[in-house]
């Protein structure tokens, strides 16, 4: 019985720490293969089709233009397939391309969406799990640490009754925040002297209460980005192609001929048309197989092809276009 809880006790807290081990390194892989891939060497540049042949519908920048070429940055006139835009930052073109994020210094497309979202979605999970054997024990010392800076005469004086503590910082959600962080200078004179190593816990550290709270942040900025990313993506958008829509520009499609094989007059450049498509329409399907069916921190089928590979155009657009014909 005496063997069993010794056991218990002892083995509850190497498997957490086991488990958290794993999933930090987890997020430091996630992050480390994220900030890679950047450079040309990583982005395919495929050969323009020729658009006589072309028998797919695609969106065309401009209706006078039927592809698109980029003359920016190390793209040297290349080819820029749909849904490529061109990243300013990293001066390449990016395939199936869904925003550059500064944190990352590296643009995230659909084919490094998976990868993205484990990491936006695994920091405020990592961020509870951590915290919650502190979480008491933190919430009770800044607990004191503002109830003792509310009653320090000192601190009244700098803070609680200067009418700009409301504002100078973040407003005033920032208020009680420095008040606490000004508590926890009161309590350091009256800490204990200690050991120092492991007793970060026992009495307050402003530090620790720091960390803990730029934690709580990042992790609710991770969350909020999350949830609009993958928001955006079960409406069948990118985050560019979120922000285009919003900018009520209608775009173009060209649409290659119908029935062109059983054609017997004109080629099919002749009955290749362009229609104007309105900003909320999607444009394509978005393959969630492609999206979420690959294994993580592996290529998608899009990157790795030799041949490209085009996007689904919304079956809606077409059927609309060649209903305006009947
Ligand atoms: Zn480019
Ligand atoms: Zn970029």
């Amino acid at each position: 019985m005496w063997y069993c809880m010794t056991c218990e006790i002892s083995t509850l807290p190497a498997l957490y720490a086991v488990l958290m081990t794993g999933l930090i390194g987890f997020l430091v892989v996630l992050y480390i293969w994220l900030s890679m891939r950047k450079g040309t060497r990583f982005v395919r540049h495929y050969p323009p089709p020729d658009i006589n042949l072309l028998d797919k519908p695609y969106e065309s920048a401009d209706p006078n233009e039927l592809l698109s070429f980029c003359n920016k940055g190390q793209c040297n006139g290349a080819w820029k397939p749909p849904r490529t835009h061109h990243c300013s930052t990293c001066n390449v073109c990016r395939l199936d391309f869904d925003h550059h994020c500064p944190w990352l210094g590296n643009c995230v497309s659909l084919g490094s969406m998976k990868e993205f979202l484990y990491l936006l979605f695994f920091v405020p999970l990592v961020f509870l799990l951590g915290i919650s054997p502190a979480a008491s024990i933190l919430y009770s010392q800044a607990r004191l640490a503002y109830g003792v800076s509310m009653a320090d005469p000192w601190i009244n004086d700098v803070w609680w009754s200067w009418y700009a503590s409301w504002i100078v910082f973040c407003g005033p959600l920032g208020r009680p925040v420095i008040g606490t962080l000004l508590g926890y200078r009161v309590l350091k004179d009256s800490r204990v002297p200690s050991s120092g190593y492991g007793q970060m816990l026992e009495q307050p550290h402003m530090r620790v209460s720091i960390v803990a709270l730029v934690a709580l942040i990042m992790s609710i900025f991770a969350m909020g980005l999350g949830v609009s990313t993958l928001r955006n993506l079960l409406r069948g958008r990118t985050t560019l192609e979120t922000l285009k829509a919003r900018a009520y520009r209608n775009k173009f499609v060209v649409i290659p001929a119908v029935n062109a094989a059983d054609s017997e007059t004109g080629s099919i450049a002749d009955m290749r048309k362009v229609i104007t498509v309105p900003p909320q329409e999607n444009l394509y399907i978005l393959d969630w197989t492609k999206l979420w069916g690959k294994p993580l921190f592996t290529c998608s089928a899009y990157d790795s092809s030799s041949e490209y590979l085009w996007p689904t155009v919304n079956p809606n657009i077409i059927h609309q276009a060649r209903n305006k014909d009947k």
